[in-house]
C-alpha cells in the first residue's frame, strides 16, 4: 500500500504548548514559565493521505523527499530509511495513516498499552514566585494538579543548595519536599533529579534524611563516575534503598556524523553501558530526538540484551511523551514515561488517557493526535 503513495509536499506548522502551571526552577536553570514551541511538518501525498509530527531539521535536509513513494522512505518494520530521518515520526504517522495501524502496531505491538508515566513538572515551585516563595505548599501543589490528571509519580527535582540556596539549607529543602510528598501522597512513587548538581557525599546525606521514603528512581545524582556510583550503590544497599539509577541525559560532545545512538558519542553510549555492566546504572534516559525514532526501535534490544530498561528524555515538549507511549506499547522496556503536563495549539491529545498512573495507548492509526484542520490546509 505504501508503494502507491508519493509525497507530495511537506509543510511546516508551529505549535505553542502550554503547562497547566508556572514551572520553577531546577538545580541549575531558570524557571522554565509557561511552556514553549515546537515546529511539526505535515507530509501529505498524492492520493490524499496526511501524517505529521515534530521535525526541526532545516527546510533543504528534507525538500529533497518530495516525489519519493512512501515505501521508499519508510519500512514499517524497520522504521525510516536513513536520508528520510528529518521526517522520521512524521513518516511513522503517515505510515500508520495510510495501513489503518496505529504506530505502536507498525513497531511490532511488543510492549504493554498501558505504560507507567511520571509527571516530570515539579520544579522548584518553593521558590516561586521569586517576591513572594510559596514554600513547600507550593510543590504539593503542584503535585496535586498532576495527581488529578492521573499521575502516580512525581519526578522532584533536587539540588537546591547547588546555586538558589545555601549549601546546608538547600539539601535540608530538598529532603523536606521530599519529605512533604511522601507525607501527602502515600501511594505514589517518588523519582529524584539532582540534575548532576550534588556531590557524592552530600547525596548521601540526601539519601539518609529521606531513607524512609521508598525512593523509586534517582537521575543524574552527580556527573556519572564509577566510583562515586559505586560508592552511592553501597550506601543504598546499607539502608535497603532499591531506587532505580537513572543516566545518561545529559551529554558533553555532540557526535557528527550521528552514531547509532544518534547525537550521542559512542564514547558517552560506551561509558553508560560499562557502568550498566558493574550494575550502578540501571535505566538509559538518553534523549528521544537525540537519538531519534528509528533509532530507539533499532537500539532497544541492545538495551534489552545488557539488562537496561530505557525512559528517553522528552522535556519539554507535551507531545512528546505520546511518541515515548507508543515506542514503549511497540518495542517494550520503557520502564516509565516522562511525562510532560500541558496542552499543545492546535494539537489534540485526547486519544491519550492517563489512567491510575499509566498513559493508555490509543488503537487508533499512526499517532492519533489530532491536529487542526485550519493547520492542515
Ligand atoms: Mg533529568
Amino acid at each position: 500500500m505504501l508503494e502507491n503513495h508519493r509525497l507530495e509536499s511537506i509543510k511546516v506548522h508551529r505549535v505553542q504548548d502550554r503547562f497547566p502551571r508556572w514551572v520553577g526552577r531546577n538545580a541549575k536553570g531558570k524557571p522554565q514559565a509557561y511552556g514553549s514551541s515546537i515546529q511539526l511538518r505535515i507530509l501529505t501525498t498524492d492520493q490524499g493521505a496526511t501524517g505529521w509530527a515534530t521535525s526541526n531539521v532545516p527546510d533543504e535536509q528534507v525538500q529533497s523527499l518530495i516525489g519519493e513513494k512512501i515505501s521508499d522512505l519508510i519500512d514499517p518494520e524497520i522504521g525510516t530509511f536513513e536520508h528520510a530521518y528529518g521526517i522520521d515520526l512524521a513518516l511513522h504517522d503517515l505510515a500508520g495513516q495510510i495501513l489503518g495501524v496505529p504506530v505502536h502496531q507498525l513497531l511490532g505491538g511488543q510492549g504493554s498499552t498501558h505504560v507507567p508515566i511520571y509527571t516530570g513538572a515539579i520544579y522548584f515551585d518553593d521558590l516561586e514566585p521569586e517576591e513572594a516563595p510559596r514554600g513547600i505548599p507550593g510543590v504539593i501543589e503542584s503535585c496535586q494538579q498532576d495527581y488529578d490528571a492521573g499521575y502516580r509519580a512525581f519526578k522532584l527535582k533536587i539540588g537546591r543548595g547547588f546555586k538558589w540556596m545555601a549549601p546546608a539549607a538547600g539539601l535540608q529543602r530538598d529532603i523536606d519536599v521530599v519529605r512533604a510528598v511522601r507525607e501527602a501522597f502515600p501511594d505514589c512513587k517518588i523519582l529524584v533529579d539532582a540534575n548532576d548538581s550534588y556531590t557524592c557525599d552530600r547525596f548521601i546525606d540526601f539519601l539518609n534524611g529521606t531513607s524512609d521514603c521508598n525512593l523509586y528512581w534517582i537521575e543524574e545524582p552527580f556527573a556519572e563516575n564509577e566510583m562515586d556510583l559505586k560508592t552511592l550503590k553501597d550506601h543504598m544497599a546499607k539502608i535497603n534503598c532499591t531506587a532505580l539509577i537513572a543516566e545518561g541525559e545529559g551529554r558533553t560532545e555532540h557526535a557528527e556524523p550521528p552514531t547509532r545512538y544518534g547525537g550521542y558519542t559512542m564514547r558517552h553510549i560506551d561509558r553508560l553501558y560499562a557502568l550498566a555492566e558493574k550494575g550502578l546504572v540501571d535505566v538509559f534516559i538518553i534523549d528521544l530526538g537525540i537519538v531519534g525514532f528509528t533509532r530507539w526501535r533499532q537500539i532497544m534490544p541492545e538495551l534489552i540484551a545488557a539488562n537496561v530498561q530505557a525512559s528517553p528524555h522528552t522535556w519539554c515538549w507535551p507531545v512528546r511523551p505520546r511518541y515515548v507511549a507508543q515506542l514503549g506499547a511497540g518495542v517494550g522496556n520503557v520502564v516509565c514515561i516522562e511525562g510532560i503536563p500541558g496542552e499543545t495549539s492546535d494539537l489534540d491529545y485526547s486519544n491519550y488517557k492517563i489512567v491510575e498512573g499509566n498513559m493508555v495507548v490509543p488503537e487508533l492509526p499512526g499517532f492519533a493526535i489530532p491536529l487542526a484542520e485550519k493547520a492542515i490546509g
